[in-house]
Parts: structure tokens; sequence; C-alpha cells
């Protein structure tokens, strides 16, 4: 049985590709540099698979920041704001990819969105009605040339037809049918391409085939895939899906001509089905995606095997894959020295399911593969049971009551008593939490944590600093104040680390967007909180001033999104214990003076299931109820925030109020604020301050700029309800660009106060 990877992480094992971006950012290095150092990893990634045995390896998926502006470049989706800039092929992208401020002029980036149910980030392309469509780039050819110089035949991939025609925003009065023809001529000529540079197999990516499609998607899809494949010539394509099963549009991809189809029967809950219901072709060949790209528990072999020989028994022509790519998990589990051994064999990383692969592919062919030393290793892990369950917090679940999840009085009321408590002025303005983690900031903490600095010598260096920030928040006129963040590497893993039943990494980094990567935790065990985490910083800090300081937690559903979670009990259950543990720290800042508690859900909107019909049920019915169990124990007067990044919930708004937050801050400049019209329009309840500037590129808003936002913003949020703030935490950032972009901010919210009067 062959064996076939979707894709590979390209960060480096290392991070070596964010180091060398970053370089090159900042002008360190050249375009010469950055390529090398590129193709390096390329080869190094191939390297690994090739030397684990894979058959089908994927080049092109290799990328400077996002695979699917790649693909829009590739087609000549460049809007002309950027060709504008007359920058360099190189610069053009990058100026797509994160904003450009120099002597060639100032744009901001397009804007980014969560690629399906992932932290993963893509860029939205914007397709502009009087652009051309060709073919404008050769980096699939390069990278596919370039694995075959060095020896290893590989399967370029690039993002299909449908994926990208659906991902991107339409700016003017075309729609998608008027980009069919164009786009099917650029791909035809992907394929031509191909065949000439001698590739044997293609793979088009279209995780949009797991989405809820209907009868005019279905007709689309047809006629776009006519198109493409009517001159296929000799290169072989694979059709590859992921994130969920195709159940609208299974019987269309298999009559197409495709010559291989990728399913994911790990996330795929109707892939078994839909082939024992539909069959497969005779005449293509299956990538069955069996072991999971985005978790990090070990596959069981014994299920997947049962999977592979029904497969064999159907005569379907069956390649082991990956469910989806490795991107969504990190390299390797050598290295991790701090976890023990106990713990690490249940985990497999991008490296060791290369092996998993492997190992499946050869006991899938043996006739007594149920005594074969492998099976027997992998039956004993799942049988033997971990150490995970704490009797405490299984009582504590059982006590909740209804009660538990509903605040009082109603926010209305609460409104008014937290106004007259908390004296802010119209037009409130805050940040989101963090501010820029200079190197002092993280050579502190790293000095702490390898024991070259006394707690007391790391506290006090934490306390300077958020006595200074808390001052110049004070200087500049900011009404409600933040710490600053500074102790914390990261928001899940801070609060992690207090939880009982996570588990932590030293270099198990995944990519999250451009060259910003997160380290994500495990969840192995029942979680509980062990002592107080955050109070002592929102108390100091609030020792520094009389305005109002913001405490600063991360809530349950994001970090149960943010960490790899547990696959023998589910979702909610976890996300509940979660929401106590969270709710023990909320309390203790209230007891301790703190009257404004911030609990960001940056991820919420991220496991929200891709079919709408599973929206509820499978989630918003237990993620909202957990948000609100978090602080329905609070007392009126303490005002209670959240923060979501990517204003991608127009279509949640009411479950979004239904967190019972009274105020509501989100990114909203890179979207065009489309989010307002929407909120309007559902009567949104909950005070609302949507960003004003964009936080993830380094160019500093003027005055004008933000007054306009405010301005729109005033059209469609009411005075009383709008606060005024950036769209995220400012931890990425230099000092220099936020410091002036604040003072800005606060100027802006100054001139429209006027207006207001
Ligand atoms: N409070 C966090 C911060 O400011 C929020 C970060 C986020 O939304 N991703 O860093
Ligand atoms: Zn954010």
């Amino acid at each position: 049985m062959l064996t076939s990877v979707v894709g590979y992480p390209r960060i480096g094992a290392c991070r070596e590709l964010k180091y060398a971006s970053e370089k090159y950012f900042k002008g360190e290095i050249g375009p010469g540099e950055l390529s090398a150092a590129a193709g390096e990893l390329r080869a190094a990634h191939i390297r690994s698979q090739k030397e684990a045995g894979v058959d089908f390896i994927t080049s092109n998926d290799f990328s400077f920041y996002d695979g699917l502006l790649d693909t829009a470049v590739l087609c000549g989706i460049v809007p002309k704001r950027y060709r504008d800039l007359g920058l360099s092929q190189m610069d053009t992208y990058f100026a797509m990819a994160r904003g450009y401020q120099g002597e060639n002029g100032d744009v901001k980036a397009l804007a980014m969105k969560k690629w399906f149910n992932t932290n993963y980030h893509y860029i939205v392309p914007e397709l502009e009605d009087d652009m051309e469509i060709r073919l404008s780039g050769s980096k699939i050819f390069d990278e596919y040339a370039q694995a075959r110089a060095d020896g290893t035949e590989t399967k370029p991939v690039v993002t299909g037809a449908y994926t990208l025609l659906s991902l991107c925003r339409y700016t003017g009065k075309k729609t998608r049918e008027d980009y069919l023809v164009a786009v099917t001529a650029v791909y035809r000529e992907i394929l031509r391409g191909l065949e000439k540079r001698g590739a044997g197999w293609v793979q088009f990516d279209e995780p949009a085939f797991v989405r809820d499609l209907d009868g005019n998607d279905r007709d689309f899809i047809k006629r776009l895939y006519q198109g493409i494949l009517a001159e296929k010539g000799s290169v072989k394509v694979l059709l590859q899906t992921y994130f969920g099963d195709v159940r609208d549009v299974y019987e269309t991809l298999t009559g197409l001509d495709f010559d291989g189809i990728g399913l994911d029967f790990v996330e795929g809950r109707q892939t078994a089905g839909l082939i024992d219901r539909y069959g497969f072709p005779k005449d293509k060949i299956l990538f069955a995606g069996l072991v999971n790209g985005k978790n990090i528990w070990r596959n069981h072999y014994a299920a997947t095997l049962a999977v592979l020989r029904a497969l064999r028994d159907k005569g379907v022509n069956t390649v082991l894959s990956t469910s989806c790519s490795l991107l969504h998990v990190p390299y390797t589990l050598e290295g991790e020295d701090r976890l023990p051994d106990a713990y690490k064999k249940h985990f497999a990383f991008a490296a060791e399911k290369l092996g998993e692969l492997r190992e499946l592919a050869q006991l899938a062919e043996e006739e007594d593969s149920e005594t074969a030393p492998a099976f027997l290793d992998n039956e004993k892990l799942f049988s033997e049971g971990r150490d995970c369950a704490d009797p405490e917090v299984k009582k504590r679940l059982a006590r909740i009551s209804d009660a538990d999840y509903t605040r009082s009085p109603e926010r209305k009321e609460r409104e008014q008593i937290q106004k007259k408590a908390l004296e802010l002025p119209i037009f409130p303005t805050t940040t989101i939490g963090s501010f820029p983690q200079t190197q002092d900031v993280k050579k502190n903490r790293a000095a702490f944590r390898k024991g070259e600095i006394s707690e007391e010598q790391y506290r006090e260096f934490n306390r300077e600093k958020i006595k200074r920030a808390v001052q110049w928040q004070e200087s500049i006129g900011l009404d409600v104040l933040v710490h600053g963040e500074y102790e914390r590497n990261d928001m899940v893993e801070y609060f992690g680390e207090s939880l009982s039943g996570f588990l932590f990494t030293q270099k198990a980094w995944v990519q999250s967007y451009g060259t910003r990567c997160v380290k994500p935790p495990v969840i192995w065990g029942d979680v509980s909180r062990k002592k107080p985490i955050t109070v002592e910083w929102a108390v100091y800090a609030q020792s520094q001033t009389d305005r109002p300081v913001k405490g600063m937690l991360t809530g349950p559903v994001t970090i149960l999104n943010w960490s790899f979670p547990r696959e023998d009990i589910s979702i909610r259950e976890s996300i509940t214990q979660i929401s106590l543990a969270i709710r023990d720290e909320v309390l203790d800042l209230e007891a301790n003076g703190i009257r404004i508690i911030q609990i960001d859900e940056a991820a919420l909107r991220e496991k929200l299931p891709l079919r709408k019909s599973d929206w509820y049920k499978d989630y918003l019915d237990f993620a909202i109820p957990a948000f609100r169990l978090v602080h329905s124990g609070v007392k009126p007067e303490t005002q209670i925030h959240t923060h979501m990044c990517y204003s991608e919930f127009t279509d949640i708004i009411p479950a979004i109020d239904d967190m019972d937050a009274d105020v509501i801050t989100f990114e909203a400049s890179r979207s065009d604020l489309q989010i307002l019209d929407a909120l309007n329009a559902c009567h949104f309840e909950t005070e609302t301050g949507p960003g004003v500037y964009d936080i993830h590129s380094p160019r500093i808003p003027s005055v004008d700029e933000i007054v306009t936002a405010l301005r729109r913003m005033r059209k469609k949020v009411p005075d009383d309800k709008l606060w005024v703030n950036p769209d995220c935490g400012l931890k990425t950032r230099g000092e220099r660009e936020t410091e002036a972009s604040l003072i800005n901010l606060v100027k802006a919210a100054q001139i429209i106060r006027k207006e207001a009067r």
C-alpha cells in the first residue's frame, strides 16, 4: 500500500523561515538570502519525507506567507493598489500580506481570515472587475523542478479553483461566474506546464467541498472542472479535500475525470458512509485520510486497519494518506526532553506521523498483522489507559445547575449600574491587553526560566514595566487601562501553566499566520485551577492609578481551541472543566478590587462546524453557555468584556450577544467594517469596540483615518455603546509605532466626542 502526505509544515523545525523573513522585513538580508533559506527548508522537508518512505510527497506546499495568496498571485489576482506601488514581485507579495508604508506609498494589508476550522489564517484575495486573470508566476513549476533536480519526484499542490473562487472577495459587480472561463484557462495552463516538466501528478486542494453546497454550487463545480480537466494531458489529477466530508458533492466528484480523490476519514463523519452508499469508481484511486493531520495523539492502528480492510474488501484502490496537511501539527517529538516518555509515547507530531503512515501501510498488507510487534505495541498503548482523571473535577461538574449559566440582573440594567459606578466618558478608549513584548521583556522571562535571576528580580522587573505602562497610558489619556501582559509568553500557555491537566512542549510550534507561530499545549487530563493566576499583576497595576484597570483572562473556548484537545472525553466536558477553572480566577479578581474583567475569546469561531446545520447542536449550544458560566458569578457593577479576533461572526451575532458580556471588542479594520451593518440589523445589545486600526501591520494610523472609521461606526452603533480601541493586543508591535498609534487613537476619540456633543 502506498502512502501520501497532503502537505508538510514549512516554517522550519526551528522556525528558520520566520527568522529569515523577519530579517528580510528589517532589511538585514536581501531577497537572494531569503530565497536561499527557503530553498534549503523545502529540500530538507522533502528529504525527511523521502527518508520516511512516503510515496506521494507534496511540493509547492511551501509558502513565504500563505498558500492561498500564492495561488492568487499565480492567477494574477493582485489588486491595483499593490501593483501601483511599483515594488519587486516579492515585495508586492509581502505588501499584500502585511501592508506597506514607505517611499513607494502607504497601503494596508489584505484581510486575513481563519482557514476553515483551524487556527491557520489565510490572506483574502480581492478580485477587481477589471483584473486580468492569467498565469502570472512560476512558483509551482520552480518548486516542482527543484525537488526533481534534488532527486525526488513529487506531486505539486495548488489551491483548487473552486476554493480559490469561494474565498476571494469580489470588490466590484462581478461574481464567480464571470471568472469561470479565465480561471479555467489558468488551471489548464498549470496542467500543461507541469506536463512539460514531466510531473506525474498534481494535487488540487479543495477544502471548500466539505462545506454546505447546493445545486448551483454543484453545477458550477461540474462546469469548472469539466473545463479544467478537458485538456488534462498526461498529468494525473488528485482532487484533495479535507476538514470534513463531501456529502453534497460526492457523486459530482466521482463523476468527474479525476485520477485520485482525497477524502478525510477523521473529520469527515460521513466519508465511510458515502463510499458504502455510492461506491467508489474502479478507475480512480482513493487517498484515504486516516492519519489525523490536526491532532497530536497516536493513531489507533486497529481502527485504521479496520477501515483499510473494509475498503480493500470493496475493491477500492487505496493510498493511505494524512487527513489534511501536517501544517497544523508541530514538526517532531525529538528534542522534547522535558516530557517524560510515559506521556510522549501517546503522541505523534508530523515526523512521527510519517512513521505511522509507513507502519500502517505495511500492516495493511500483512496477513497476520494482529500479531505484528508494531500492532501489538499500538494496542497496548490504547488498552493500558492514561492517568488523566480527577474525581474532584468530576464532582464539581455534576453540581453545576442551570442557574450557574445566568448572570443577573439583565444586561440593560447592568449597563446603567456600570455607567454610574465607572464614570467613563462617552466613547471610552482602551486597548486589548498586551503591550509590546520588547527584547527586555522576553529576556527577563527567559532569564527567570533558566534560573539566572531570582523570582523576586523577575517580578520586580515586571512591576517596573507595569508601572511605566500604567503611567504612560494615563498620560496620553486612555480611559480603561491594562497592565500590559508582560508576564505572558502566550495567552493560552500562560493560563495552562497554572491549571492542572495541561502539558507543555519546548519546541512544538505551529504556524498561525505569516511568520507567527503558536505553541499549543496538550490537554492531557481533567482541568482545575491550582492557584490564582493573574491577580497579583492586575492588583499591582490598579494600585498605580485611579482609573479602572482591566483584568485580563483567556476564556475557556479559546483555551480549548488553542490547545490540542483530548480525544477520550467530549469537547463539551473539556470546555466546562476549563470554564470552572477560569470562573475561580474571575471571582478572585473581583474580590481583589478589579472592576473590569476582560475574558478573551479570540478563537471562539474557530471550531464552529463548517456546516451550518451543525453550528448550534455541535458547538454553540455548549460553547456560549461555557462563557456565561465563567462570569455569571460577578456583581452587577463589575463590567465583563470579551474580545474576539477576526470579525467573522456576522452570521452568529445572536450567539455572540448571548455570551451576555457587557462589552465586546473585535477586529474590524481589516475587513472594512462590514460587521457593523450586521450588528445594527440584529439590534446587538452588547457595547462594542470595533477595532479602529490594524495591529497586524507596523503602519501607524493617522488621526484622520481613525476619525473617519469612528464616524462610520457611529452611523451603525449607538453613541452610548461605542468603544474606541485597536483591533487586537499589541504584543507583536514595536514600542514606537504603538505609542504613535495610541496617541492618535486618543486624539481621534477626543474629536469624535466634540462632534457628538
Ligand atoms: N488580551 C490579548 C492581548 O492583548 C488578546 C490577544 C488576542 O486576541 N489574540 O494580547
Ligand atoms: Zn485579538
